[in-house]
């Protein structure tokens, strides 16, 4: 807290992680006496940089771009760009941290790192949103590369900011490098299979927990919060679970339909024709819409998905939720329940699978993309498809594994974060004090 005042989120996320692992540093004093954690806690680099660009009217503006590449221990950095008012230090601090060891759970060789800008899409023409991602790209550019820094999408940053990024790059090089970006266009290297992975990766490791207590999708309610990349491919693979899901949102607040969520409207508004979520309700009359969106979480359901940002499900939300008699809740977004509703789940004996884990299919799905990029080939959808499952099935059972190593059976949270950040730490004692 004094070597970071103001980083509330970067706080949150750190002190989380390092309650968890006192188990670890018992048994391995190594890792005290290496000062592993004091090492793990500060990034490798962080860069902050300007960026100008110009608006439709002529008019020069000027937003802050970020990209922390927080550890390369057991890979290049690896980790997504987010466009959002709300992007600070503290908000790419505690994403690119939370990184390290979701993608060490992956098994694959990618390291950790976060980036974005303030910069908000919302509102902004195509052309404007071109020549801001050119901007951006212009700085990052120094800073990337297939075997130093792969950046990707996240909130505000899908295929068509990957596209423009990736051809300012190409230009300033000269050269093609495919690998220098995950989340393309599958026209030019991108992998079939990402746009779902994180959805389905996350629906997919939830029913690897749920099967250890006999449940399932299968028939179950659900609410996912969030209508962008991630909720709405959680909604996919869930209904074709045959789950019924009754209730998404998005900033402005949430829709109910009683009859289950028409996914096709959902695409068309938020994929097509980036339109608000309360439009729903005028092509489905059942539907109702309320403004607000942590108001979602009242709505009664088996399973909770929260897929939107960090901290949308607090402790009231929490206390709702198991109040309405909830099974499970899986992190979809990074971050997105609060400590104290974390707390209330796990006292309330709910199944809880954090998003380091829960979410981890999307980098799982991008390094793979970097795997194809590399051998300069493309597989099915099928085949990234079974690979994302086998991904998910192993980072559940590391997690329970890891937990029941370190006396706290089936809490897939310390689990998660112990089996991460050994890999890391591991790796790190072995290339020495850098
Ligand atoms: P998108 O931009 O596609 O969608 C974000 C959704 O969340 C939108 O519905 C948006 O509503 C809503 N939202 C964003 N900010 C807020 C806010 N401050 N309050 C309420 N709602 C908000 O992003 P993604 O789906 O890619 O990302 C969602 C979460 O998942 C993030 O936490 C991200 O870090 C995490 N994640 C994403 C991965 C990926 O592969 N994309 C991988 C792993 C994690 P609105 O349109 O109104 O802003």
């Amino acid at each position: 807290e004094e070597r970071n005042p103001n980083e509330l989120e970067f706080q949150q996320a750190v002190k989380e992680v390092l309650h968890s692992l006192v188990p670890v540093l018992v048994k391995n004093p190594t890792y005290i006496k290496q000062a592993i954690l004091d090492r793990i806690v500060e990034p490798e680099r962080f860069i902050s940089f300007r960026v100008p660009w110009v608006d439709d009217n002529g008019n020069v503006k000027v937003n802050r771009g970020y990209r922390v590449q927080f550890n390369s221990a057991i890979g290049p950095y690896k980790g997504g760009l987010r466009f959002h008012p709300s992007v600070n230090t503290s908000i790419v601090k505690f994403l690119g941290f939370e990184q390290i060891f979701k993608n060490s759970l992956t098994g694959q060789p990618i390291g950790g790192a976060k980036g974005g800008s303030d910069f908000d899409p919302k509102g902004k023409s195509d052309m404007e949103i071109m020549r801001f991602c050119q901007s951006f790209m212009t700085e990052l550019s120094k800073h990337i590369g297939p075997d130093t820094d792969v950046p990707a999408g996240d909130i505000g940053v899908g295929a068509r900011e990957i596209g423009y990024m990736f051809g300012q790059y190409k230009k300033l090089k000269g050269a093609y490098e495919a690998g220098i970006l995950t989340g393309k266009g599958i026209g030019y290297g991108g992998s079939l299979g990402r746009k779902e992975a994180t959805g389905y990766g996350l629906v997919y490791f939830v029913e690897e927990m749920l099967k250890d207590k006999d449940l399932s999708f299968s028939a179950s309610t659900v609410v996912v919060s969030g209508s962008g990349n991630v909720s709405i491919y959680a909604m996919e693979k869930a209904m074709q679970l045959g789950a019924k899901v009754v209730a998404c949102s998005d900033s402005s607040g949430y829709i109910y339909d009683p009859n289950g969520i028409n996914l096709d409207t959902i695409k068309q508004l938020k994929e097509v024709e980036n339109k608000r979520i309360y439009e729903y309700v005028k092509v489905h009359p059942d539907s109702t819409f309320k403004v607000g969106c942590a108001g979602i979480w009242s709505v009664p359901c088996d399973i909770a998905l929260p897929c939107a940002t960090q901290n949308e499900l607090d402790k009231e939300a929490a206390v709702m939720l198991v109040e309405n008699e909830v099974k499970a809740v899986g992190e979809g977004a990074n971050m997105p329940s609060t400590q104290e509703a974390i707390d209330v789940f796990i006292e309330n004996n709910v199944l809880f699978a954090p998003a380091k884990a829960a979410n981890a299919g999307g980098v799982a799905v991008s390094a793979l993309e970097m795997a194809q990029n590399s051998a300069r080939l493309a597989w099915t959808e099928a085949e990234v498809d079974e690979k994302l499952q086998i991904i998910m099935k192993d980072i559940y059972s590391k997690s329970v594994k890891a937990s029941s190593e370190y006396g706290v059976e089936g809490n897939i949270v310390v689990g998660a974060n112990i089996a991460g950040f050994v890999r890391v730490a591991d790796a790190m004692i072995e290339q020495g004090v850098i």
